[in-house]
């Protein structure tokens, strides 16, 4: 038997470096993987081993599971630590990990292959007591068949992949002259994005705010929940600022959706770290879909917790244990995340290439996640995530200021960044207010 236990990080960037820290620090060994556009990762010097699983696109490295399987079987590791985006949410390379003898870090895959599919993920939770938006989930056969349905529903309606992700095969719909062609676009999208033509569609909600419950289960059926996080800054559906915990919603609001969640993990015997996600109006909340891994702003979380997530979910999976009891989690302060994307704070045209130089942020409460170093260069072949900024104060007017603060010392030149449409953001009025919707920023601010 190994005395010391060992992971295998099958993902690349922010995640891997923040992965391997929690390991490292927990005394575990890792293993990193890395395609052939990545060998200058900052996590790879700091591994105990690296291997090299393929080339540039994710086809056919990071999302290559024989690859990963068989450099889990060379570094001969006890675990995989899938991340987020790639494998993490493919119940079958799950099921594959477990089967190899390699635990996958996360959920039983039956359950990611459910909360996969949002038409199951919804029907499951209905079944749990979780609100959703209304809408239909049924067969679409013809544009006769379905017309009277979204009638019913009533315009707008959002029409969605069961598949999707990463707002992919998502059509709004204003009016019934629309609604065909829609349908028929968003399923040409998700076969081609997701091989699934499968499609739902949903009452779209005018300016709701994107509210999302954290929840950590022991996979016997004890859960706890982490309280909420506010990500309703988005461009393109796609995050760009996350604060916790959401404010300006009537604290038994939150009480008892954060309790509805816990008995619905309980219930399905969740086990590690998971979101659910909800849109919220009118003092009313309705779940989306639920991430059963850990996801990007998990660090808002941990800031107003103190509870380490990713050594969390780490020390489940390869120990067995969980330390966590609801009574002594508590939030201190107001935490805010900005996502640092290379790409023209303008156009949001990525911008790859080499970073010349990197200064980083530093103060107390102030923390830089980040793979990035002067001379690394941002390959084009994936996202443009390159670092987070995460600070936490004693309240949101004061996080504000000190994000301010963080982001004006913050120095990332050779390539373009969001970096000043983060400044914009902070200085508006409105979100000074937490007067802001899921489509605020595009539709008001940029
Ligand atoms: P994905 O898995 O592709 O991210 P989600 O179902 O999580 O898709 O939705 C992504 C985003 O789309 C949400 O955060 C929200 O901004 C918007 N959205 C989704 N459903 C609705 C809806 N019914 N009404 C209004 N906006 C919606």
């Amino acid at each position: 038997m190994k005395e010391t236990k060992k992971i295998l990080i099958a993902n690349r960037g922010v995640i891997a470096i923040r992965a391997l820290r929690a390991a490292k620090e927990l005394g575990y060994k890792v293993a990193s993987v890395y395609s052939t556009v990545d060998r200058d990762q900052k996590h790879l010097k700091l591994s105990d081993e690296a291997i090299c699983i393929g080339p540039g696109p994710a086809r056919d490295s990071y999302l290559n599971e024989a690859a990963i399987i068989a450099a889990a079987e060379l570094a001969n590791v006890d675990a995989i630590y899938p991340g987020y985006g790639f494998l993490a949410e493919n119940a079958s390379f799950a099921e594959k990990c477990n089967q190899s003898g390699f635990k996958f870090i996360g959920p039983d895959p039956k359950v990611i292959e459910i909360m996969g599919d949002k038409i199951k993920a919804k029907e499951l939770v209905v079944s749990l007591g979780i609100p959703i938006v209304p809408g239909y989930s049924g067969d679409i056969q013809s544009n006769e068949q379905i017309r009277p349905i979204v009638r019913e529903i009533g315009y707008p309606v959002i029409v969605k992949a069961t598949s999707g992700g990463g707002g992919k095969g998502m059509r709004i719909v204003n009016n019934e002259n629309e609604l065909w062609d829609s349908i028929v676009s968003a399923q040409n999208e998700a076969k081609l994005a997701f091989g699934n033509d499968k499609v739902f569609i949903e009452k779209f909600l005018g300016k709701p705010r994107h509210i999302e419950i954290q929840i950590f289960g022991d996979g016997k059926g004890k859960a706890i929940h982490l309280y909420s996080r506010d990500c309703s800054l988005q461009r393109k559906y796609q995050k760009i600022l996350e604060e916790a915990p959401a404010l300006n919603i009537p604290r038994e609001k939150l009480d008892e959706i954060q309790n509805i969640c816990v008995k619905a993990c309980e219930e399905i015997s969740y086990e590690g770290a998971g979101t659910l996600e909800f849109l919220y109006e009118d003092g009313q909340f309705f779940f989306i879909e639920m991430n059963t891994r850990i996801q990007v702003e998990h660090t808002v979380t941990e800031m107003i917790t103190g509870i380490d997530l990713v050594q969390s979910q780490l020390i489940l999976a390869l120990e067995g244990q969980f330390k966590m009891e609801q009574d002594d989690i508590k939030v201190n302060g107001h935490a805010m995340q900005c996502r640092i994307n290379a790409e023209d704070p303008e156009t949001f045209i990525p911008s790859p290439g080499v970073i010349e130089n990197v200064h980083r942020p530093g103060g107390y409460h102030v923390r830089f996640e980040s793979q990035i170093y002067s001379g690394y260069k941002v390959p084009t072949n994936y996202d443009s995530l390159i670092a987070e900024v995460i600070v936490k104060d004693r309240d949101r007017d004061k996080t504000i200021n000190k994000m301010e603060m963080a982001l004006n010392e913050l120095v990332i030149s050779g390539i373009k960044t969001n970096k000043e449409l983060h400044l914009r953001i902070l200085e508006d009025s409105k979100f000074k207010n937490v007067d802001y919707y899921i489509k605020y920023l595009e539709e008001e601010l940029i």
